[in-house]
């Protein structure tokens, strides 16, 4: 764990050697994911079928590639009914976030007459890729399936691999209660290949979303262009901004929350109390000595953690800022105003009583974010992903007359003749018939 303190004068080479640390593409698996796609492109559904037996050690046909409804059925019933219940609460606050957010249509006719329109369009169909090679993450069903779902997409169309034929109930479960069934049990560069370009068992889909290994984010990055995609997900993060009043152990476990989804994950804090900082380093280690998965979280910890020491919390304003860290925590007295300085982060988390583990199962908001500073020019999930807008304008003879020549005299600068003779041939017209 790195400490820094904007007191000292290296902490702006620090904070860069921060900034810097982040990101980076994985390029080993760039060709191997050009050849699975190609073999996708040219034998379809056998070559889904040859890389799954390879990879996921499961024999398929081209009936067997989709799971059954009654499959389906068979394993959302074998979970619990506590946990059905969370995942239907979750999925109500999603879906009821998610339909707050759908934008309005324009139509209006302006001062010469023009009449202008801009009408917002689900896609027609969208692929969702769920990993399920190391682990299950239902909760991501639920953030990537409801807000297509809201949005009116037509089709949703699921890969989730299933290594060694093993289904996944609460994965097909949060299917289930996000409507989704049309299930391929596929994964990897081929699914992302088979969802793009299509097989014949799969239709191909108009975008691709969710997150997955090297692999599937390579294979997403590759049919980028062809289909449309979410963005590419790196490890995660967290800042948390805290004063001296929070419980050490609370901010710990917040900071421990972020570091146990993988090695390269981030958790940091920014604090202007020293000693508060050095409580909860200390309430980490007390934590790492008993949390599951302390192998991982505790690598996290050390290589990618930090804690900056700031003088007051305009710098703590400004150094959040500048992390665009995909998840930021707010845990101060005023912290709406704080937060309302915030420009740069995928999600804000206000007040103690909010830590960020809320928004990645039951807030509402999405909890696909931004990550790797992409924060400054990118944003979450969210309707916006599964509609695209078309504009329109319509004119008659006024409209045209009081706009047209301005458009022929463009066109002709540019050189574009036929541009402004489509113009001057119908204002021309207009005269001659004094329209
Ligand atoms: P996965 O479904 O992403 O990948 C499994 C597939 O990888 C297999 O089906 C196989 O086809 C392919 N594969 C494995 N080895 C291969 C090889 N040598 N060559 C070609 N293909 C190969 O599941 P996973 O591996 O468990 O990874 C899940 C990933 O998703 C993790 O990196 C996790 O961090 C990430 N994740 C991110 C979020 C998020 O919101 N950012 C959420 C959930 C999961």
């Amino acid at each position: 764990m790195k400490r820094l303190s904007t007191a000292e004068a290296a902490f702006e080479a620090d904070f860069a050697a921060l900034l810097a640390a982040r990101g980076g593409i994985e390029t080993s698996v760039t060709e191997p994911v050009r050849a699975i796609i190609a073999e996708i492109r040219a034998r379809g559904d056998t070559a889904l079928i040859d890389y799954t037996a390879r990879f996921d050690r499961l024999a398929l046909t081209a009936e067997t590639l989709r799971i059954a409804p009654e499959e389906i059925e068979a394993e959302a019933a074998k979970v619990p009914p506590e946990l059905l219940d969370a995942l239907r609460l979750a999925a109500t606050r999603i879906e009821s976030f998610h339909r707050a957010q759908m934008p309005q249509d324009l139509h209006y006719t302006d001062d010469a007459g023009l009449t202008l329109g801009l009408r917002w369009t689900a896609l027609d169909a969208v692929g969702l890729y769920v990993p399920g090679g190391k682990a299950a993450y239902p909760s991501s069903v639920l953030m990537n399936a409801l807000p297509a779902r809201v949005a009116g997409v037509g089709r949703i169309a699921m890969c989730v691999p299933c290594p060694d034929g093993v289904l996944n109930p609460l994965v097909l479960a949060a299917a289930k209660i996000s409507g989704v069934t049309e299930i391929y049990r596929v994964g990897g560069a081929q699914a992302v290949a088979a969802l793009a370009y299509g097989t014949t068992t799969i239709p191909p889909v108009d975008r691709i979303v969710g997150p997955g290994n090297a692999y599937v984010a390579e294979a997403k990055r590759q049919v980028f262009g062809h289909v449309g995609i979410d963005s590419i997900a790196g490890p995660s993060e967290v800042v948390i901004v805290a004063d001296g009043r929070n419980e050490p152990r609370l901010v710990a476990l917040d900071l421990l929350a972020q570091a146990e989804h993988d090695e390269l994950a981030q958790a940091v804090l920014i604090t202007p109390d020293a000693s508060f900082a050095g409580q909860v380093v200390a309430a980490v280690a007390r934590e790492l000595e008993t949390l599951p998965r302390a192998a991982i979280a505790g690598r996290s910890w050390a290589d990618h953690g930090a804690v900056i020491l700031v003088r007051d919390l305009d710098e703590a304003a400004t150094l959040a800022n500048r992390l665009a860290s995909e998840h930021l925590e707010v845990l101060l007295d005023n912290a709406e105003a704080f937060a309302a300085r915030i420009r740069h982060a995928g999600a804000i988390f206000i007040g103690r009583w909010c830590p960020e583990a809320v928004g990645d199962y039951v807030g509402g908001p999405n909890h696909v974010l931004p990550t790797s500073r992409t924060a400054r020019f990118a944003s979450g999930l969210s309707v916006f992903d599964f509609l695209k807008r078309t504009t329109s304008i319509a004119t008659g003879p006024d409209g045209l007359r009081r706009v047209g020549p301005a458009g022929v005299a463009l066109a002709e600068a540019e050189g574009l003749n036929a541009h402004a003779m489509s113009i001057a041939a119908r204002l021309a017209l207009l005269n001659e018939r004094s329209v």
